[in-house]
């Protein structure tokens, strides 16, 4: 199938589902391990790490999730969705945990508060058509990039916004508020190129 996920534990899942939606993609909400089976595509909002990491424990879906990113099932995390697929996370709350799968190290609540949030055009590396413009809620930043990782945009001051390793994309901002649906068609273009 190339039915795609949105992972609908907790945070801004219509808003994914919308822009997936208007580009014409078969969407589920994925709360238990039986919906995960049915996707060959993940979208992790943003929203609160430390819950959705709580609740996709208590729902059973971290394990299945580990092996579907191992396994090469492509994933767009956005924001919280970011911080669900770094391998090491900084200023998590006590006993968190991420699936991983990124080769990076991110800081989460690096730019403040509520009320610090922002907007900024970005250059995206591999989107020649125009700069995205990003909405920054409480996201991470991305502080590392290992080896296995690519840096795919960063703000003015060089911090690093956006990263890329096999199908995993990870972004510190909110694209499906701005009406930016580029990454969106990555991941589903992904998914083709899988089935
Ligand atoms: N601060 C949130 C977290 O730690 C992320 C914010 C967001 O997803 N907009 O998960």
């Amino acid at each position: 199938s190339t039915t795609v996920g949105v992972l609908a534990l907790q945070g801004d899942v219509r808003e994914h589902e919308r822009v997936l939606q208007d580009l014409g993609a078969d969407v589920i909400r994925v709360r238990r391990p039986e919906e995960l089976a049915q996707v060959a595509g993940l979208v992790i909002p943003g929203g609160e790490s430390s819950v959705i990491d709580k609740l996709s424990r208590l729902f059973g879906l971290q394990h299945p999730i580990r092996d579907a990113i191992l396994d090469g099932m492509p994933v767009l995390g956005t924001c919280a969705g970011l911080i669900m697929l770094a391998d090491t996370v900084v200023d998590a709350i006590d006993g968190q945990q991420s699936f991983g799968g990124l080769d990076v190290v991110v800081r989460r609540n690096a730019f403040g508060r509520q009320v610090e949030s922002f907007e900024a055009d970005l250059i995206v590396s591999g989107m020649d058509d125009g700069p995205v413009h990003a909405a920054f809620i409480r996201g991470p930043v991305i502080d590392y990039v290992g080896p296995n990782a690519d840096a795919l945009a960063s703000l003015d001051d060089g911090r690093i916004v956006a990263v890329a390793q096999g199908n995993l994309i990870g972004l510190s901002f909110h694209p499906e508020i701005t009406g930016e649906t580029r990454f969106h068609e990555r991941l589903l273009a992904l998914v083709a190129a899988e089935h």
